[in-house]
């Protein structure tokens, strides 16, 4: 079976992996002249730089049939214990999110009102339509949980807007609470219950891991074990029917030429895949042009640790609109994982742009550092200046899976009902997070060999 995987990002890899592990030959086509798409890891002045995830979550056993495959299961390393620490800014102060009743009660994050107004959850009907996450939980929870644990949140998952996220197709487990059970509280004890029967797990404690050299030995492995079925630097310009077959455009060394496949995945970003299907597909190309995916930039900061003045236990922390700073937060890479920084200094990962503020994105990269210099040095007391920077800008960073997202989606399950052996795997499509598009890579290649 000749198949054609069209994107070498974790998706058209994984994708491409358990394609020949069920005896397909498949060719991938990737535009850059190196795999991984948004993941990329780079050490740099004895600093491990990540320019896209520093992490995933383990909620599937695809990932360790993955890891086992490829033999770098050794490689893997679990966040720190203490990662389970996380704060939220409030007044230009860090507090640390409640992990139990007691600090629920005393903590200043949230006011008293806010606080009592969660006793009003259970009682909240149902919506009728169609709702934005924002919508979501000020009907839920009301504003302040909104702003001061939703919104930023949502800043450090989608670097979206929960004003236009739709809760359905960003949120599905949240959704599926209320959906399932009629609220948050009961669907939450009702689950822990089922789950305490079945002798599961929730999927919100899945284990948070990387690897020992960074996310990017994940492309990198993949690809040296698909070898020449990579082209690199090849970027597809259109894919049409042909017969029984598809009709793949690409160009190569700068000349156009076409290639028929049995199958073809499209795993490349929304807005690409809509110019390649444009002329075959037009209804299809035009919903997946509804596809936001707003810039980031990701800084990455080295400090000698004494110049901290905070004690960076934890993951690090997120920071809500209405506090009108100009980062969506900083995560502790070097206390999540070892070995990030040379001995005695620290890396900090800054994220700045997303919906939010994607204006600050287009700034001049040393710009974008010094705002988050000064950002972190107000709200971790840090004295003088960092001793390591670098920094990676994604104009076009993640997908955001608006409202009326659902739909672009049945569109492409129509699309691919009436077309055998057209498949799309990418983020843009159950889920964004590395994990899912590993387990989003098997369910394609299953879906094909079967
Ligand atoms: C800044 C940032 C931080 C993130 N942090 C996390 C995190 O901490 N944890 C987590 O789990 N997830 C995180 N994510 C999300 C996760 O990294 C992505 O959702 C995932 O890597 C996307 O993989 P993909 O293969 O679907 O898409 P991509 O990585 O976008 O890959 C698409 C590929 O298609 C190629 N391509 C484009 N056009 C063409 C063409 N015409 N022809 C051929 N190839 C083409 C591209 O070059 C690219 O290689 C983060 C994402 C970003 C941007």
């Amino acid at each position: 079976m000749k198949i054609a995987i069209i994107g070498g990002g974790i998706s058209g890899l994984s994708t491409a992996h358990f394609l020949r592990k069920g005896g397909a030959d498949v060719t991938v086509f990737e535009k850059n002249g190196v795999p991984g798409g948004t993941i990329g890891s780079r050490v740099s002045d004895g600093y491990l730089v990540e320019s896209g995830p520093n992490s995933t979550s383990e909620t599937n056993f695809v990932i360790d049939e993955l890891l086992a495959d490829l033999s770098i299961s050794e490689e893997k390393v679990y966040a720190d214990e203490d990662s389970k620490y996380r704060f939220i800014v409030r007044n230009g102060k860090l507090h640390a999110l409640p992990s139990g009743l007691g600090s629920f009660v005393s903590t200043k994050l949230w006011t008293i009102g806010g606080k009592l107004r969660l006793l009003g959850e259970p009682f909240a009907g149902r919506a009728e339509h169609e709702e934005s996450i924002a919508d979501f939980v000020t009907r839920r929870l009301g504003s302040e949980f909104l702003d001061y644990a939703i919104n930023p949140f949502v800043a450090g998952v989608y670097a979206g807007n929960p004003s236009e996220l739709s809760v359905r197709a960003a949120f599905p487990k949240l959704y599926a609470l209320e959906d399932k059970y009629g609220g948050l509280l009961k669907g939450t004890f009702k689950g822990m219950r089922e789950r305490k029967k079945r002798g599961t797990q929730s999927k919100a404690s899945a284990k948070l891991f990387s690897f020992r050299s960074g996310m990017g030995i994940l492309p990198a492995t993949i690809s040296a074990e698909l070898g020449g079925a990579i082209r690199y630097a090849t970027p597809v310009e259109s894919v049409k029917r042909d017969g029984a077959g598809f009709a793949v455009g690409f160009s190569s060394n700068g000349r156009s030429e076409t290639e028929v496949f049995e199958k073809v995945v499209l795993s490349s970003p929304a807005y690409v895949s809509a110019g390649i299907v444009k002329s075959w597909l037009p209804e299809l190309a035009s919903e997946l042009a509804k596809i936001k995916y707003p810039p980031v930039a990701v800084v990455v900061l080295g400090y000698r640790r004494e110049q901290v003045g905070i004690d960076l236990k934890g993951f690090g922390f997120l920071v809500p609109e209405v506090e009108k700073r100009k980062i969506l937060g900083t995560i502790w890479s070097s206390s999540i994982f070892p070995k990030r920084a040379p001995g005695g200094f620290v890396e900090l990962t800054t994220f700045v742009g997303g919906s939010r503020q994607p204006r600050l994105v287009v700034l001049e990269s040393d710009d974008i550092t010094k705002i988050a210099h000064e950002e972190n040095s107000l709200l971790m007391k840090i004295d003088g200046s960092p001793a390591f920077r670098a920094v990676s800008k994604w104009e076009r960073a993640i997908p955001q899976y608006n409202i009326g997202h659902l739909s672009i989606i049945d569109a492409v399950r129509h699309v691919e009902s009436l077309h055998k052996g057209f498949y799309i795997c990418s983020n843009f499509k159950d889920g964004i997070s590395v994990a899912d598009c590993i387990a989003n890579g098997k369910k394609t290649a299953d879906a094909i060999l079967s």
